[in-house]
């Protein structure tokens, strides 16, 4: 670019600076940058110069001078050397200006904002015009304390993951802010798709931070591959991908399928195979906002709605998941503080025995009644207990608390039903579960077949030794093992003969679509057939007709439960309704 170009470019401050693309570059640079105007007050700042400082950009721009950060002493003694003139006359703006000031740097020493020093080589030019009037001044700085090196250190891990080398997030907020300025030119629209790995709980157990890090690696490389002409690819946090999409406001279904198979490839890990599961969260400019921090506020909030529904699956920012972020948080602040606040209880279903009438097993469902939010649905606060870390506390209460009744039934009548306990996947991956078990049992001196525990299909897939160790354990305890909505996931029957389950719990979905003529009924009839040749017992769940119990009787089903026979009873309704029994 010709010199006089690049000066009246200079020349219009104010607008070199909004453009995003310059603003980019002199982000990007990697030493410390600054703009300053006529007062010597901060204007533009760059990462480095933040990271430098100590000072964030916002502390900076528009508060601070530049000569505030100098050492006070050595700033008063060597003054002249940066001292400014002051601004006598108005400039008219189509003159060029001139960068006057030494080549090289000078050493200073810099107090950051935490009250350290920190030497420091820096360049200044004063920006002047052609009656050498300030209109600004241009800074360059180095850290003496670090080698070349070191400077570009800083910067590097700023803009690029060191992992997996891809953009990081300071460069992908830029790249995103600068699609924005460009689509408000050019009307075409911005997509940003978030992808993040999640349960990595079980890699973290079975190899820790490295195999962490090899999934994450081995997802980078094949999103990588997805990517196609207009796309960018970064990295926001530890599982977390971005990716800047131009001229597109939605994924169509095949490029969610690629992403959500890309970035949960199983990986071979030493002997293991590691599973991880990945959600997809998008949000578009302009329709979900227009600026940076709106669209990932909302691409997050898809990406959390993808997650909540299970995950490996892709959602799209809706207006209606503002509402639901803003329940999230109001559920979150209350959680932590149920049990102590003494806001849960249990209640119990009963499983009615389809031959004898008796009731051979319970489910202790949780409840928790909050005296603003009202009764919470376990299926809402259970999947965010899990996310918040908080579900060993929860199981822990629920566990001592089925222990406690099943105990006072079993004193008071001279037995119990069995008492299925719901067991989080994440519980079980706890090495201490069954030892919490073992305790609670001791603790309210509950004979342990009195007591079961419920797990998903879900614990089958990343079946980890320590986890079929537990359960075997505890079967040889004489605690019973009840496999929960089977028939909705993989319903496999050779993962079953590997686990020690004594009872099958046939999933709501499949119950409630019996009616007459329907075809699941050959479906249940199979796998009531399987499982008592496996030795099980099975309950068929969601019962709500006459039709169905009768035909699940026919069909040889052992249990039902559901609204047919009794909703879930609070402890006390559920010991009356026992009381015939004792
Ligand atoms: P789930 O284990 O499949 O529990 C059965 C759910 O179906 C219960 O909902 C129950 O009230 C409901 N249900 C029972 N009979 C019928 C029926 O005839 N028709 C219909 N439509 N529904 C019926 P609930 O209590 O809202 O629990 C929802 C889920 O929350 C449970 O599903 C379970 O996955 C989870 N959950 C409940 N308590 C706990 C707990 O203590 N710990 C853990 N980890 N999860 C729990
Ligand atoms: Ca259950
Ligand atoms: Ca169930």
């Amino acid at each position: 670019m010709p010199i006089d170009e690049a000066n009246s470019r200079a020349d219009q401050t104010v607008s070199w600076l909004d453009d995003a693309a310059w603003r980019l570059a002199a982000q990007a640079a990697p030493c410390g940058l600054f703009v300053c105007n006529p007062d010597g007050i901060f204007i533009f700042v760059n990462a480095v110069f933040e990271q430098l400082t100590g000072y964030s950009a916002d502390q900076l721009i528009g508060e601070l001078s530049f000569e505030s950060l100098h050492e006070p002493q050595a700033l008063m003694s060597r003054r002249l050397e940066i001292r400014r003139p002051a601004m006598t006359t108005q400039v008219d703006s189509a003159h060029p200006l001139t960068p006057v000031g030494p080549a090289s740097g000078t050493d200073w020493t810099y107090l950051k904002s935490d009250g350290s020093h920190v030497p420091v080589k820096l360049t200044l030019n004063r920006l002047v015009d052609e009656k050498d009037n300030t209109r600004g001044y241009v800074g360059a700085v180095f850290d003496n304390a670090g080698s070349a090196h070191e400077h570009a250190r800083p910067w590097q891990l700023f803009y690029r993951d060191t992992l997996t080398g891809l953009p990081g997030r300071a460069w992908m907020e830029e790249r995103l802010e600068l699609a924005i300025e460009r689509a408000k030119a050019s009307g075409e629209p911005v997509l940003l798709v978030l992808i993040e790995l999640h349960d990595l709980r079980h890699v973290r157990d079975i190899g820790g931070e490295a195999a962490v890090r090899l999934v994450v690696e081995q997802a980078a490389r094949y999103l990588r591959n997805c990517c196609t002409k207009g796309q960018t690819l970064g990295m926001l946090q530890d599982t977390r991908f971005a990716m800047v999409c131009t001229g597109q406001t939605h994924l169509d279904a095949e490029t969610q399928a690629a992403l959500l198979a890309a970035a949960s490839r199983a990986v071979q890990y030493e002997t293991n195979i590691l599973h991880v599961k990945a959600s997809v969260g998008a949000s578009a400019f302009p329709a979900a906002g227009s600026d940076v921090p709106a669209l990932l506020q909302r691409a997050v909030m898809a990406l959390n709605a993808a997650r909540q529904s299970g995950g490996n699956i892709a959602r799209h920012f809706e207006f209606d998941m503002q509402m639901q972020s803003s329940r999230r948080r109001l559920l979150e602040t209350y959680l932590g503080t149920a049990i102590d606040a003494s806001q849960l209880t249990l209640v119990y279903q009963p499983q009615v025995n389809l031959q004898s009438g008796h009731i051979d097993f319970a489910e202790a469902l949780l409840r928790w009644q909050h005296p603003v939010l009202g009764a919470v649905s376990p299926a809402e606060f259970i999947p965010l207990a899990e996310e918040l870390g908080q579900i060993d506390a929860l199981g822990a209460w629920v566990l001592d608390e089925a222990c406690k009744q099943a105990a006072r039934i079993a004193t008071k009548f001279g037995k119990s039903p069995r008492i299925g306990i719901n067991v989080s996947p994440l519980q079980l991956r706890n090495s201490e579960f069954f030892q919490m078990v073992e305790s609670a049992l001791k603790l309210r001196n509950l004979p342990p077949a009195y007591l079961e525990v419920e797990i998903t299909e879900g614990v089958l897939l990343d079946d980890t030794e320590l986890m079929l160790d537990t359960l075997k354990r505890l079967k040889a305890l004489g605690v019973g093992i009840a496999i929960d909505d089977f028939g909705t996931g993989y319903s496999s029957f050779s993962y079953l003969t590997r686990l020690p389950v004594n009872h099958l719990k046939i999933d709501r979905s499949l119950v409630c679509a019996m009616e007459p003529g329907s075809d699941s009924e050959p479906v249940v009839s199979a796998i009531v057939a399987m499982a008592h040749a496996l030795s099980m017992n099975v309950t068929a769940e969601g019962v709500e007709t006459k039709y169905q119990a009768d035909r699940l009787r026919e069909l040889g089903c052992d249990n039902a439960q559901g609204y047919w026979f009794s909703r879930p009873l609070s402890a006390a309704a559920f010991e009356n309704i026992l009381t015939p029994l004792g």
